[in-house]
């Protein structure tokens, strides 16, 4: 029997989580006065979690007893979310559990999963967040989304399911963190002050474009065009001479597997949560402060794919190597570490979508 129902029944239970110090640190009171409210007149019931530290959530997931939830909800940034997926996949039924539909409720400073899931529907985000997302999980259509596997020397694997970063966007990422309490204007206010001390990054990007995007048709296709595990090189072997290969001095190297990272940052207007790949962008290092800001501005509405000192592909895997002592982040945390490779695993997760 399996673990968890294709649909959603008829009386659905909920567990949410809620990160009382994310963002401005609103989630609990965005819980208790937007979101309950709603799973009630919806007839949802629900059990809540407030996460007390740094990876409660991680560990609680690790040893929940699945079947008793249709689905988990996260009130909280980007970060709460990671800490669940890569909770759910130290468990020995980790294939399933993977599975379990999660919502997502944008309470932090880093809300990139919750626009794009709305984007995706062509649904209403900026009015209203809060509601838009609390109607998607009440709402509960179940989505597929793509997740990436990343490893590290000498590391577990981490499973991402928003961005990988190296760079101006990284550095901004980490060291923003001391303004969460301002919430997403932390991005815009670094990187006006990353662009006027601008550096540059030494490094390799080697990686496997896609030649075709996942579509999902019809369940004979769905696995179609997925890549065999064993195709991919360990991190200790070279490189197939299928990838393609890029070293020398860089201002940015990021991967999305979603369209937004942020609610002002279209980051892959492409982007589908289920399309199988992660859109790969990189500027060079002779880039100049204009061509950067200009980059960031048009960001903002998704024309900077457009500008010719930025490049932005659909890749299936790929491998960094950064020569000098730069922050690499996933999921826009920090990951100690000089040389990442991930790949995608398409449809991997599901998402309660509109
Ligand atoms: P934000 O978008 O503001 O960064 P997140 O939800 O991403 O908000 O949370 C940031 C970090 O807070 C996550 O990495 C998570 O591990 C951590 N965290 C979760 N619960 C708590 C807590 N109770 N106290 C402090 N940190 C927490
Ligand atoms: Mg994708």
């Amino acid at each position: 029997e399996p673990l968890i129902p294709e649909s959603l029944p008829a009386q659905r239970r909920y567990l949410c989580l809620v990160n009382p110090k994310s963002g401005p640190g609103k989630s609990l009171e965005i819980f208790l006065e937007r979101v309950r409210p709603v799973l009630s007149e919806a007839d949802v019931s629900h059990l809540l979690l407030v996460t007390e530290r740094i990876n409660h959530a991680r560990d609680f997931v690790r040893n929940l007893e699945l079947d008793q939830w249709c689905g988990i909800v996260i009130i909280s940034g980007d970060g709460l979310l990671h800490e669940v997926y890569n909770g759910l996949m130290e468990r020995s039924d980790a294939e399933e559990a993977i599975k379990i539909p999660i919502g997502m409720i944008p309470g932090g400073s880093g809300n990139g999963l919750a626009r794009s899931i709305c984007h995706a529907s062509g649904e209403p985000y900026l009015v209203d967040p809060i509601l838009a997302c609390t109607l998607a999980c009440v709402k509960g259509r179940l989505q597929e989304l793509d997740l990436f596997r990343i490893e590290m020397p000498s590391k577990p694997p981490i499973y991402s399911f928003l961005s990988f970063g190296w760079g101006i966007m990284s550095d901004i990422d980490i060291e923003s963190e001391k303004l969460r309490s301002i919430g997403e204007i932390r991005f815009t206010l670094w990187a006006f002050w990353r662009i006027f001390n601008l550096r540059t990054y030494s490094g390799r990007i080697s990686y496997m474009p896609a030649k075709e995007k996942r579509i999902m048709s019809s369940p004979v296709d769905a696995n179609a065009n997925v890549t065999a595990d064993d195709t991919f090189p360990t991190l200790e072997q070279k490189v197939p001479d299928d990838w393609l290969v890029e070293e020398g001095r860089f201002v940015i190297i990021y991967s999305s597997l979603v369209s937004h990272l942020g609610t002002k940052l279209f980051f892959a207007p492409e982007a589908r949560l289920d399309d199988g790949v992660t859109w790969l962008m990189m500027i060079k290092g002779e880039a100049s402060r204009r061509q950067i800001l200009s980059y960031f501005i048009n960001q903002e509405v998704g024309k900077h794919v457009d500008l010719p000192w930025v490049k932005i592909i659909p890749v299936r895997a790929f491998r960094l190597e950064s020569f000098d002592d730069s922050i690499i982040t996933i999921d826009g945390e920090i990951a100690h570490t000089d040389v990442v490779q991930g790949r995608v695993l398409p449809g991997k997760a599901r998402i309660l979508s509109f």
